[in-house]
Order: C-alpha cells, then sequence, then structure tokens
C-alpha cells in the first residue's frame, strides 16, 4: 500500500482485531492434539460451501453481476452460505464488489490494484476507505430486503451458531479446522482475486485495467480467476472462456439448468 493513501484514512480497528484474532486463532491447528482428518475434511467441505456455493455462485454471479436467476429461495440459502464466509455482510460485499467494476484500479476502486499487492490483497479492509459511504446507492436491488438484512446485521452471530455446532459434532478440532483454519484460508483465497488476478497472469481481452487470467486463483476460487474475462464481460455467468480455463463455478450453473433452478444465463460472445 502507498503511504500516502493510508495516512489519509482513519484505521478501522474492529476490522483489525478481527482479521487479527481469526489468524491466531488459526494457529491452534498447529497443536498436534488439535488434527484430525475428520476435522480437515469438515474445513474443505465447509471451503466448497462457503467459498464457492456462496461467495462464488451467490455472492459474486448471481446477485453481484445478475448473470442467471434462480427461485428466490435458492438465491437466499446461496446468500445464507455466503455469509457463513464471514467476509463481511452480503450488502456490503456485494455494494464495494460493484464499486469495484464500475472504478476498476482508479481511486475510487475500493482495492485499488495501483496501490500495490497487500492494499488490494488486504490493506483496504483496514482503513475506513470513502467507497464504504457509496454502498447504499449501489444495492438498491437488496438493501431493503429482510433476508439480505437480517445476514448483513447477524453475520458473527450465525458464525458463532455454526461453531457451536460443529463443537457439539466434533469437539475443538472441528472448530479450529472448520472454523478458524476454513475462515483464513477463504479470506485469502477471496482476497487473491483483488490481488493476484490483478498482477499476475495474461490478458485475453482489452478491459482498461490490471485484470489478469490467472490458472492457480482459479483453482483455488471455483473458476474465479479467469479474472481477465470477467472485467471483459462482467455480465457472463462463464468464467473460464477458454476449454483449459476451467470454471467449476460453471460447471454447477449449467448443473442448475439441468435441473431448471438456472434461467436467463448470461454468456460472453467468445467461447470456445
Ligand atoms: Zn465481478
Ligand atoms: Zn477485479
Amino acid at each position: 500500500m502507498t503511504v500516502a493513501t493510508s495516512n489519509k484514512l482513519a484505521p478501522a480497528w474492529s476490522v483489525i482485531v478481527y482479521m487479527a484474532t481469526i489468524h491466531i486463532l488459526a494457529l491452534l491447528a498447529l497443536l498436534p492434539s488439535n488434527f484430525s482428518w475428520k476435522a480437515v475434511g469438515v474445513a474443505l467441505f465447509l471451503h466448497w460451501l462457503t467459498a464457492g456455493i456462496g461467495i462464488t455462485l451467490g455472492f459474486h454471479r448471481l446477485v453481484t453481476h445478475r448473470s442467471f436467476e434462480v427461485p428466490k429461495w435458492l438465491e437466499y440459502v446461496l446468500v445464507f452460505c455466503g455469509t457463513l464466509a464471514c467476509q463481511g455482510g452480503p450488502i456490503d460485499w456485494i455494494g464495494l464488489h460493484r464499486i469495484h467494476h464500475k472504478y476498476s484500479d482508479t481511486h475510487p476502486d475500493p482495492h485499488d490494484s495501483n496501490e500495490g499487492f497487500w492494499w488490494s490483497h488486504l490493506g483496504w479492509m483496514l482503513y475506513h476507505i470513502p467507497a464504504n459511504q457509496e454502498i447504499p446507492r449501489y444495492t438498491q436491488d437488496i438493501v431493503n430486503d429482510p433476508f439480505y438484512q437480517f445476514c448483513q446485521k447477524y453475520l458473527v452471530p450465525i458464525q458463532v451458531v455454526l461453531g457451536l455446532s460443529l463443537y457439539f459434532l466434533g469437539g475443538w478440532s472441528f472448530v479450529i479446522w472448520g472454523i478458524f483454519v476454513r475462515l483464513v484460508v477463504v479470506f485469502h483465497c477471496t482476497w487473491f482475486v483483488n490481488s493476484a488476478t490483478h498482477k499476475f497472469g495474461y490478458q485475453s481481452h482489452e478491459s482498461k485495467d490490471n485484470s489478469r487470467n490467472c490458472w492457480w486463483v482459479a483453482l483455488v476460487t471455483y473458476g474465479e480467476g479467469w479474472h481477465n474475462n470477467h472485467h471483459a464481460f462482467q455480465y457472463s455467468a462463464r468464467h473460464g472462456l477458454q476449454w483449459w480455463e476451467i470454471d467449476i463455478t460453471w460447471m454447477t450453473i449449467r448443473f442448475l439448468q439441468l435441473l431448471g433452478l438456472a434461467k436467463n444465463i448470461k454468456l460472453a460472445p467468445i467461447t470456445d
């Protein structure tokens, strides 16, 4: 992050303490007594459910970009799964991402990658940035929805209920792996989309920003790493546009379509 940017902004201490606490608690996984393969399995399952189904399919492709339609009950299920990733409430997440696309890699972009890798990865969240004030203007379709307001308001209590459920199912190892390790891994996977895919990889399309297609980010984010394709065709439900650009979330949308649950799917004109 540039010194100039961070110097002008007030630190968001609640976010700093929240992020530091979760990262420190994840270190408990290093104690051999907290390890079990079952707990690792729980973490992997919740990674898929919260990052793949919740954040990527729900928050991003369905709601932020409205690249396809599902019944309202299914939209709420997907948004609830995204809320379990604890990356801020759905209204904030979706609003900030819409602002990112509107101003991509210019000063009003919440995570302008020209400010450096760490700013776009993490730093931007640790300050009171001006984009936060703009969120209501970019979320008119969801800001008054009681279900979105519930997820927004009770983000942390919902996570605590999940943690308690895991404790009763499998003790501390399930909590440490299923909550803290999983949250940290999902955080960084999602943040790589803001940092790494605006820095590393190839550009297939002119998108007037630094967005790149980066295979290893696509692997850990269920297809979100094909980020240059995404910036060029923001409305497209499919991000991997070449045969080698594997996009698990696109496969999931096709599966929902086969079940009759996903309709009016928007697609980029260029596909292999
Ligand atoms: Zn997007
Ligand atoms: Zn981007």
